[in-house]
């Protein structure tokens, strides 16, 4: 069996790992369109940008691993089209017929418009190595950054800049920062961390436009405030790429639609990781998370291998700002009832999310006993009285 892979990130090489080790022996191929061997994203925004850690800590295999497992890995090599009747991926450097076919091709991020200065030198988003290598250079102390977007990418990004020495100013154009992701509980514990380290939050904020004729030099407010930069960060999300799969005919639904084994519409076709969604709770879900990437990408090997079984979601994400970790387990869609737990120390809290009485997703903010508790109890499907939360000495005792 032919199995090639699009995409060379971390989906990309979960799969290709899975496979072989769950005994595909026939021809493997890896098609990826940077010119890095498949790296972790999630330092980036963190460790990468701030200095603290180099390529060769983001690299997820070493080159050798690719060769001694007999993989093709093929770098710099952009998919242009799949014939799926004849089983025919066809990219700019030639043509693959396939047995099995993955689709991992992550997610694009957003920038603003043209027209409001989106593409002005200057200007940054954070998704690849390459993103991070043009910014990393120019966060320099003393200089004056604006970032767009109050997400994760952006609040991580306006954290390594203050530790770096520059002036930030973070815009968010909802009311509140996190808004897609987090409760507004969260979000005040995150606002306080960033204010209590200098950055300026400015939310429910319209932007008009980033100014500047050959380089950025500030962001107008449609309020008519200026705040001058000397770079921007857009940290404004990202949308699934699902261009190949669209030109294939491949069903989409919020990127790229698979079954609950990671199969999509075509038969010979998976799907797996930010750009593709799957069967959830009645509806679907595109979990844009590096542990959901992992574990699509395996479910869908299996699958393909003819040892498939539903992919169940666990999900667990991390943020770090400052020196503060935030570690979130559990997805808080739908929740009905939050309360929270403050602990001794600094920033210091943990987030509980209840969906009509049972416990659904706990965000700990520099409190690892919260995070282990609440996953453990999650997993378990033990929902505690949330009237416990805040008041009991121990949140061990949760567990017996
Ligand atoms: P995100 O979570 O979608 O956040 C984007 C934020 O920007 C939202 O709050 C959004 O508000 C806001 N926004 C959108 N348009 C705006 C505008 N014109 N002006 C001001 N604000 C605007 O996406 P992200 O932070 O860019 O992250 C990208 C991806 O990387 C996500 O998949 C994220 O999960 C992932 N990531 C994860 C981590 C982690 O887990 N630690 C860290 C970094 C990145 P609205 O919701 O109102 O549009």
């Amino acid at each position: 069996m032919r199995i090639v892979i699009v995409g060379g990130g971390q989906a990309a090489a979960s799969m290709a790992a899975r496979l072989r080790a769950k005994g595909h022996e026939g021809p493997l191929t890896v098609i990826g369109n940077e010119p890095a061997a498949p790296y972790q994203r999630p330092p980036l925004s963190k460790a990468y940008l701030l200095g603290q850690m180099g390529l060769d800590r983001l690299t997820l295999r070493a080159p050798d691993w690719w060769r001694d497992q007999g993989i093709g890995l093929h770098l710099s090599e952009t998919a242009l089209s799949i014939d799926p009747a004849a089983r025919v991926l066809t990219t700019d450097r030639g043509t693959y017929p396939y047995d099995a076919l993955a689709l991992t091709t992550g997610a694009v991020p957003r920038r603003l418009p043209a027209a409001m200065g989106g593409d002005l030198p200057g200007t940054h988003v954070i998704r690849t190595l390459a993103d991070v290598d043009a910014l990393a250079p120019q966060m320099r102390e003393g200089r004056r950054l604006v970032v767009i977007g109050g997400g994760y990418i952006g609040l991580e990004a306006a954290a390594v800049a203050r530790k770096l020495g520059l002036e930030v100013t973070l815009i968010e154009a909802a009311p509140r920062i996190l808004g897609r992701v987090a409760a507004a509980e969260t979000a005040d514990l995150i606002r306080a961390l960033h204010r209590a380290h200098g950055v300026t939050i400015l939310e429910g904020a319209a932007i008009s436009r980033i100014t500047g004729e050959a380089q950025a030099d500030g962001v107008a407010l449609t309020d008519g405030r200026q705040i001058p930069a000397d770079l921007v960060i857009m940290g404004i999300g990202v949308l699934p790429d699902t261009a190949l799969a669209a030109a294939a005919g491949l069903a989409l639904d919020n990127g790229i639609a698979t079954d609950s084994r990671g199969r999509t519409s075509d038969p010979a076709i998976w799907a797996a990781g930010d750009c593709a969604s799957v069967p959830w709770q009645g509806g679907r879900l595109r979990l844009e998370s590096v542990g959901g990437a992992i574990d699509m990408a395996e479910c869908a090997a299996d699958d393909m291998l003819g040892q498939g079984r539903d992919y169940a979601p666990k999900a667990w994400f991390w943020s770090d700002q400052f020196d503060a970790k935030l570690q979130i387990a559990g997805l808080n869609a739908g929740h009905d009832q939050v309360v929270t737990r403050a602990e001794q120390g600094d920033h210091t809290a943990s987030v509980w999310y209840y969906r009509q009485g049972k416990l659904i997703a706990v965000d700990a903010l520099n409190d690892a006993r919260a995070y282990m508790i609440g996953k453990r109890l999650i997993e378990g499907g033990l929902s505690p009285d949330p009237a416990a939360i805040p008041t009991v000495a121990d949140l061990r005792v949760l567990l017996s």
